[in-house]
C-alpha cells in the first residue's frame, strides 16, 4: 500500500538530514518518489525559527499505518528529534499525510489523512508534485 509522508526540516544541515532521513527507509519500506525541497517560512510555533525545507515523499510497504508512525518516529529520533516546545525549532519531522486507498483513523496516536493537511501549502505543493505516484 503507498502513503505519502511530509518531511520537514529546519535546524542544522537540513538537506543532510533529509538525505540520512532518506536512507533510513528499509526493512519492507520502498521509496517511490520524492518532491523537490522546498523552503518556507514556518507556520506556528516561537517566532524567529529558521526556515524549514520541506519535501514530500511516496513510499510503498506492508506495514500497518501505526507501524510505520512508529517507524517514521524511530528516524526521527535517531536523527537527533527531540520533542520539547510544540512546534518549535526541529533537526527532523515526518507525518503520515494520507494512504493511497483513502484510509480514515482517528485514534489518539493517529489521525489520518493528517489533519491540517489540507491548510498547509508547504505540504499541498511538493505533495502536489508527487500525487500521480500515489495510486
Ligand atoms: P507536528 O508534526 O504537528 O509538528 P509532532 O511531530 O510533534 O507534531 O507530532 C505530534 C504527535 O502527532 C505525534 O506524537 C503523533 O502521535 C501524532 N500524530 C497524529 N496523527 C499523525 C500523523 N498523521 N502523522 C504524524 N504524527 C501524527
Ligand atoms: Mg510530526
Amino acid at each position: 500500500m503507498r502513503y505519502a509522508i511530509g518531511v520537514g526540516a529546519n535546524r542544522g544541515d537540513r538537506q543532510a538530514t533529509i538525505a540520512a532521513a532518506r536512507a533510513q527507509l528499509i526493512d519492507g519500506i520502498t521509496l517511490i518518489a520524492s518532491s523537490t525541497s522546498h523552503e518556507t517560512v514556518p507556520v506556528g510555533g516561537p517566532l524567529g525559527q529558521d526556515c524549514y525545507l520541506n519535501a514530500v515523499w511516496i513510499i510503498d510497504t506492508q506495514l500497518g499505518p501505526h507501524q510505520l508512525l512508529h517507524r517514521l518516529q524511530t528516524i526521527e529520533t535517531a536523527l537527533g528529534r527531540t520533542r520539547t516546545v510544540k512546534w518549535g525549532p526541529r533537526t527532523l519531522d515526518l507525518d503520515l499525510l494520507l494512504r493511497a486507498d483513502g484510509l480514515r483513523i482517528a485514534s489518539g496516536v493517529l489521525t489520518l489523512p493528517h489533519p491540517r493537511l489540507h491548510e498547509r501549502p508547504f505540504v499541498l505543493q511538493p505533495l502536489a508534485e508527487v500525487l500521480a505516484h500515489l495510486r
